[in-house]
């Protein structure tokens, strides 16, 4: 079947999901679920589909023993776009030029989605049948952090589900991720950070501009948030870290490669020179601590009564919420700036890498053969944590190439996929099917 068609149809439908606690526009949600069963009429004749949270699916394709299953994870729903951004193709048009498919949503996640069930959909075609259940987990939310991955979670355990391993999005295929490296890499995620939004909140008298007292709201809060910049949190290697620079180290070149073979020996003063190296490469080291939005004075001419920072937080895997909020409080050293948590998830432990991490190496190494697997840890958030909390093997990782200026287009302007590269990513999907 044709992936690059499926995926421009899949595209077409705007399927944001609204913040949690308002009504989202479910219209596009059903259309792109007829779409897809269109696109996919094997899948959806000889699979077993079920809904999950209204717009999600769980998808059951039964395999040959009662081996334990696999769970194949995306998300249906996209970020929104931004009215000030200028795309160079619409993005809901789903144009194909200069080798890409342009769109949201095209990696992020529907691409990813499509190639999956393309592959799915060619093996059915042909006859096949997998050696063990494969369900598939679509949720519809998980942009907004909804609970649709909670419920395919519970829904798994009714049917007595105990996967053997879990893969979802959170890593791919990426060129020049670091200095000294030529192989492109695929990072397959074993675990990602925590996620936490913080408030710090400093009453004041409040009163007339005219006659300021000193140390008020803002410049307490001000204080505080200059505390915060100048005493980041240490930088450390994970154990997903480390393991990453081992396998990287024989392919790499230059000053770096030599730091690389030595990285367990080094790991303090390679942690620091990661942190220094620049934003991406600090934010795999340490708990990232960003003072987002502001408040305080209703007016220009008087003082604040209150004057708030929001805080957001990115809590590194052996760290938890209360110890970063501890530390946040130590580094302000000022009672009087209120740090509060207004929500959070904690960061995930690392899947193993065993018998599992090596198949998605191996299936790797045969469809993407001048890709380099290597385990990474995942910055942001997925729905795979939910998964994760319950069972240990949980990766992450679509089978897309993404150059540099690709990754910027995440959650940005001009998101698109390589035509070659999502071709690709069917034949990873269906030798991972094959080899499970
Ligand atoms: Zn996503």
């Amino acid at each position: 079947m044709d992936v690059v068609t499926a995926l421009r149809a899949l595209v077409a439908h705007r399927t944001i999901a609204a913040p949690v606690d308002e009504p989202t526009d479910r219209e596009p949600f059903e259309a792109l679920l007829a779409t897809m069963r269109e696109q996919f009429p094997q899948l959806h004749a000889r699979c077993e589909v079920t809904r999950i949270a209204q717009d999600g699916l769980l998808i059951r394709w039964a395999g040959r023993s009662s081996e334990a299953p696999v769970v194949l994870m995306g998300h249906l729903d996209v970020v929104p776009i931004n009215p000030d951004d200028h795309w160079t193709h619409p993005p809901f048009d789903g144009v194909e030029a200069d080798g890409m498919l342009w769109g949201r949503g095209t990696l992020d996640c529907k691409g990813p989605v499509a190639a999956l069930c393309a592959a799915v959909e060619d093996a059915l075609a042909d006859g096949f049948t997998p050696a063990r259940d494969v369900w598939l987990s679509f949720g519809c939310n998980e942009e907004v952090s909804g609970g649709a991955a909670v419920e395919a979670v519970k829904a798994l355990e009714v049917r007595g589900v105990r996967p053997w391993f879990v893969l979802d999005e959170g890593g791919a295929v990426v060129s020049e991720a670091f200095p000294g490296v030529e192989v492109p890499l695929a990072l397959i995620g074993v675990g990602e950070k925590g996620y936490l939004d913080l408030d710090l909140t400093v009453t004041g008298e409040g009163g007339h501009s005219s006659m300021p007292t000193r140390n008020g709201a803002t410049a307490r809060l001000a204080r505080a948030i200059v505390r915060l910049e100048e005493h980041p949190f240490s930088p450390h290697l994970t154990e997903a870290t480390l393991e990453m620079f081992a396998r990287i180290a024989p392919h790499a070149s230059g000053p770096f490669a030599a730091v690389l073979s030595r990285a367990r020996h080094l790991r303090g003063p390679l942690a620091s020179a990661l942190a220094r190296m620049g934003a991406e490469t600090a934010a795999m080291v340490r708990t990232t601590i960003a003072v987002t939005q502001l408040e305080a004075s209703p007016a220009r001419n008087v003082l604040a009564a209150t004057a708030h920072a929001s805080v957001n937080a990115r809590v590194m895997p052996g760290e938890t919420i209360a110890t970063t909020v501890r530390r946040v409080r130590r580094t302000i050293g000022d009672r009087t700036v209120k740090v509060t948590v207004h929500s959070g998830s904690e960061p995930t432990e690392l899947a193993p890498l065993d018998a599992a991490f090596d198949l998605l190496c191996e299936v790797t190494e045969v469809a993407i053969p001048d890709a380099l697997p290597v385990p990474y840890l995942v910055m942001g958030t997925t729905d795979a944590r939910h998964f994760q909390r319950r069972w240990p093997n949980v990766y992450r990782f679509n089978p897309l190439r993404y150059s540099p200026a690709q990754r910027q287009s995440l959650h940005n302007v001009d998101e698109r996929v390589s035509v070659a590269s999502l071709t690709e990513a069917v034949a990873w999907y269906r030798l991972l099917v094959e080899r499970i």
